[in-house]
């Protein structure tokens, strides 16, 4: 009874104490955030608005086979950025690839300064025809209503074209020049691939021997209501995106007749394959762009998710379980695969003698095809499933959060944008930027404006679009970008 009561005594003790520790952990978490001032609102063009609506108009719908798309709709694109950007068409040096692709190099001031690409893409997703009635506005039609630009392309991704241009033929307006050479680089193909567009660009780039100190992409946002736990607007920079791989699984048996069928038909075993996967998930893992995601933000967070992240090893299975509860959080922990095409049978009465099903996995950084294919082999152990490899992309190099051009953005979010945090993360699609990993190992993937979970759906979705106060910001945004590109 005595020894009971010690060990409680001690055991309460002991919780009291570890609880203190925690406490006073949570209190020395101190900010990682820069503290820039704001500026005041640069001055846009009130026909900026009007330029993206126009840019909008051109159904610049990418294709896989380039012999579908329809080439005039780009041509006329091509030819009104000249015309409504005459500074930056004559000033510029211009480069087209593959007919479209476009690539502006203005030349810096100091020659002995690195390069910088900034990026944007022309081509935008069709709009399904059964979609055309949920649309409140005409996808393609360019219309400026209730402070809204509508229609294709709005967020994804001609916002960055046209924002690039506006501040570019803005700033050479005003006779600027800036400190070190800026490219400006529009693919065409983004949304297929890039193969055609960005990769022509990075070709040429390598030839002429150019290593640009960092690359601007799209792949993140400002978001708001989009990170757990945090109501401030946050500003997360990709500094690394996911790997792609798709692997055909299939499988072949003895044949068979339906009125005296085997033990088992192709269909059963494919099933069993994809069953057994399912039951092993790839383990979870905190990758580095993810952890410096919980290192900016856990600090900024109230003080019970502060806590959680001042004591990360204590509260690590909390916090992978929020993260697992959302299918974006649990992209970002974990490499994930979904079977996204099935293949198997013919006729009602003939047993199926070949199955075969397609996994789409996309890697965190860290994993690779090797990886992933012993995992698949390891739980499948079925020797009568062969596995095919039908597309890879490895994970990105992961760039650095605390270099000249990282520190470059953050300041110019935060001069642009007031009342932002910002913080490195990993993007879980793709973007053109990959392309450019040939020749520098700084890329950077954010865009200049404000996402939400109500926004979010626009993505390549219904009734996309910007307000215009978000777009003349992106202007600002990038505009303030170019001038802070000194040393
Ligand atoms: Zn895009």
């Amino acid at each position: 009874m005595k020894y009971l009561r010690s060990l409680l005594i001690l055991v309460g003790l002991f919780l009291i104490a570890f609880i203190g520790f925690m406490l006073v952990k949570t209190m020395l978490v101190k900010s990682s955030q820069s503290t820039v001032a704001s500026i005041p609102p640069i001055e846009v063009s009130p026909d900026a608005k009007k330029h993206l609506a126009e840019a909008i108009q051109f159904k610049t719908i990418s294709n896989l086979d380039p012999s579908l798309i329809d080439s005039t709709e780009f041509a006329k694109l091509k030819s009104w950025i000249s015309d409504t950007y005459p500074m930056v068409d004559s000033l510029l040096e211009k480069l087209i690839f593959e007919d479209y692709a476009h690539l502006y190099r203005w030349e810096g001031k100091n020659k002995d300064l690195a390069p910088v690409v900034l990026m944007g893409h022309m081509d935008v997703v069709p709009v399904p025809e059964e979609n055309l009635p949920f649309w409140k506005q005409d996808p393609f039609g360019g219309v400026i209503a209730d402070g809204d630009i509508w229609g294709r392309g709005a967020i994804d991704d001609k916002i960055n074209v046209i924002g690039l241009l506006e501040a570019t033929e803005m700033l050479l307006k005003k006779d600027f020049q800036p400190e070190r050479t800026i490219y400006l680089a529009f693919g065409h193909d983004e949304e297929v691939s890039g193969k055609r567009g960005a990769k022509m660009i990075v070709d040429h780039l390598k030839s002429e021997g150019v290593r640009p100190d960092f690359v601007l992409d799209e792949g993140y946002t400002l978001t708001k209501g989009l990170v757990p736990g945090m109501d401030k607007q946050v500003a997360l920079i990709g500094i690394a995106e996911k790997g792609y791989l798709t692997v055909r699984l299939s499988a072949e048996v003895e044949g068979g007749h339906s009125s005296m069928p085997g033990k088992e038909t192709a269909i059963e075993v494919i099933s069993q394959a994809i069953y057994r996967l399912e039951e092993h998930p790839f383990p979870e893992r905190i990758s580095y762009p993810v952890k410096a995601f919980f290192r900016n933000l856990g600090p900024e967070m109230p003080f019970v998710n502060k806590m959680a992240f001042g004591n990360f090893e204590v509260f690590k299975p909390l916090i992978l379980s929020t993260y697992r509860s959302s299918n974006a959080g649990a992209a970002l922990i974990q490499t994930t695969m979904v079977p996204t095409i099935f293949h198997s049978g013919v006729k009602d009465n003939v047993v199926p003698l070949k199955a075969n099903v397609t996994f789409n996995f996309r890697l965190l950084p860290g994993d690779s095809m090797e990886t992933v294919m012993a995992h698949l082999k390891k739980w499948v152990k079925d020797d009568r499933v062969s596995f095919q490899v039908l597309q890879y992309q490895a994970p990105s190099v992961v760039s650095d959060d605390n270099s000249w051009g990282y520190e470059q953005l953050d300041k110019s979010i935060k001069e642009v944008f007031p009342n932002t945090l910002t913080s490195p993360n990993l993007v879980i699609g793709g973007t053109d930027s990959r392309h450019f990993q040939e020749i520098t190992n700084k890329i950077y993937r954010f865009a200049p404006y404000q996402l939400t979970p109500e926004t979010l759906s626009m993505f390549h979705g219904l009734n996309e679009r910007i307000s215009v106060s978000d777009f003349d910001n992106a202007v600002r945004f990038y505009v303030r970008l170019m001038e802070n590109l000194g040393d």
